[in-house]
């Protein structure tokens, strides 16, 4: 090893000396002992190996003042939660990797008491005994859905997968070639059913599938007809599935139980704000499905939770199957399902206060406003790194949900100069709240219908930072 490099490992402060200085005292005050000696020793450890690979050419990072700015770096970043808000500015409502849907301001306040102390979540009040965890939804479920009966499982992949155990296992589920879906990447219908233990019988073709076909193999074997809404893509051009009301009169006529797999499961007719229509729950139950699933956390806008809604007899002995328990959500989503779902008696304030509704409800004239406001707030900036403009683009309900409908929307808009936009995305990305933006056509995008209104300040402050960075 050269003389040089050995000078400067001499120089390397030691971690006794670091520990005493007046810094890494303050650091305390914050941070437990261990951690301190965890991010002193990742940063010496950082520094040989600078020092080793030749990378360290002059000694003043070794200077105890600057390993302790490092260390102090070091340690915001280790005591950072691994999950954390984020601004999604994408433009996607229900964006699965970001966490799908907001919760109403009403269910958040009961969080709190809620989780601070104890609750009747298994105790009737009334009887002084012990009660179900369930009617605390089930009630309301049905109530909003005139359903003859309800239940709630983790999510709606093992809302299908209870039902199908329960109803179908060792028997025949048939279902059209068409509705054979994939989402998420992990929830594939033909993978489900063969974990439920339930028989897969496709017919029709990918694209058509006829009454006829289910009729043909309709037998004493057949357990369910199950439909499954193919919320994620669109087959179009030279289609045809069979309507719920066609498929129910079979279901029927041979005495086997029509299952709909809604996937987004909306309580809201979309057509009525304009919007590109979407099946609702209500209608599936009235078009004689006996059973009906869908996710709390897509459209409905609640928590992570499978509703299942139906036939009391069916629900029944769903609620009596052994994996219920392992099922089973907590109470604090519970709390927001009831909390969400409460709001829906009233389907004005619904669109105004859940999140996912209001956003995808919003008009062009009202996000146009905000991202106006948006610009202002950012003000006058030198426009070096970029310049900003409004510009028009589109939005996406997400979630698997309403695959072909754009929503019309503003968006801020960067157009590269000192800065590339990979670079801008990646800057807000790693911003602290990060903010999830996109590149199209080498152009920064920020879709403000995504956007809080209280976050606007935040994004504003973030551009006027990139504005001021040196290239
Ligand atoms: C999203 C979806 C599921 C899975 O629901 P999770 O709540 O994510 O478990 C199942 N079926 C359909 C049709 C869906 O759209």
């Amino acid at each position: 090893m050269d003389d040089d490099k050995q000078a400067l490992f001499r120089k390397i402060p030691k971690v006794d000396q670091l520990m005493l200085d007046p810094r890494a005292e303050e650091f305390a005050a914050t941070y437990p002992k261990s951690l301190i000696l965890r991010a002193i020793h990742d940063v010496l450890d950082e520094i040989r190996s600078a020092i080793g690979a030749g990378s360290l050419a002059n000694g003043s990072r070794l200077e105890k003042e600057s390993v302790l700015s490092a260390v102090a770096d070091t340690l915001r970043t280790m005591n950072r939660p691994s999950l954390r808000p984020v601004i999604n500015a994408t433009g996607v409502v229900v964006h699965t990797n970001l966490g799908r849907s907001i919760l109403a301001e009403r269910a958040l306040r009961q969080f709190r008491p809620l989780a601070g102390g104890y609750s009747n979540l298994e105790y009737d009040l009334e009887r002084g005994e012990r009660g179900s965890r369930y009617v605390h939804v089930e009630e309301i479920l049905k109530e909003l859905t005139s359903a003859e009966a309800a239940m709630v499982v983790n999510n709606n992949a093992a809302a299908v997968l209870i039902a199908l155990e329960t109803l179908a296992k060792g028997r025949d589920v048939i279902v059209s070639r068409g509705q054979l879906v994939e989402i998420g990447g992990s929830f594939r219908i033909p993978d489900v059913m063969k974990k439920s233990g339930a028989n897969m019988v496709e017919v029709g073709a990918t694209n058509k599938t006829h009454l006829r076909d289910y009729e043909e193999v309709i037998g004493p074997d057949t357990a369910l007809l199950l439909k499954v809404h193919t919320s994620n893509y669109q087959i179009i051009g030279f289609t045809q599935e069979v309507p719920l009301p066609e498929l129910s009169g079979l279901g029927k006529r041979y005495g086997v139980p029509v299952m709909e797999d809604l996937g987004s499961g909306c309580l809201v007719d979309f057509s009525k704000a304009g919007l590109q229509s979407e099946p609702t729950v209500q209608d599936a139950l009235s078009s004689g499905a006996d059973l009906v699933t869908f996710s709390g956390d897509k459209l409905l806008g609640g928590p992570q939770a499978g509703i299942l809604l139906g036939r009391k007899d069916l629900i029944d002995a769903i609620r009596r199957n052994q994996l219920n328990r392992a099922l089973r959500i907590d109470k604090l989503t519970l709390l927001a399902l009831e909390e969400t779902l409460r709001l829906y008696r009233d389907m004005d304030a619904a669109v105004k206060e859940i999140p996912t509704l209001k956003m995808i409800f919003q008009s062009y004239g009202t996000i146009s406003k905000k991202a106006q406001r948006a610009v202002k707030r950012v003000g006058n900036i030198k426009g070096k790194n970029f310049s900003l403009q409004l510009a028009d683009g589109s939005s996406r309900a997400g979630g698997g949900a309403l695959p072909a409908m754009e929503l019309p929307s503003r968006l801020l808009s960067l157009a590269p100069k000192g800065l590339t936009a990979q670079f801008m995305e990646s800057w807000l990305r790693n911003y602290d709240p990060p903010i999830i933006s996109r590149v199209e056509k080498e152009h920064l995008l920020l879709d403000v219908r995504t956007i809080q209104e209280r976050e606007l300040k935040i994004v504003a402050e973030a551009i006027r930072e990139l504005d001021g960075l040196t290239a």
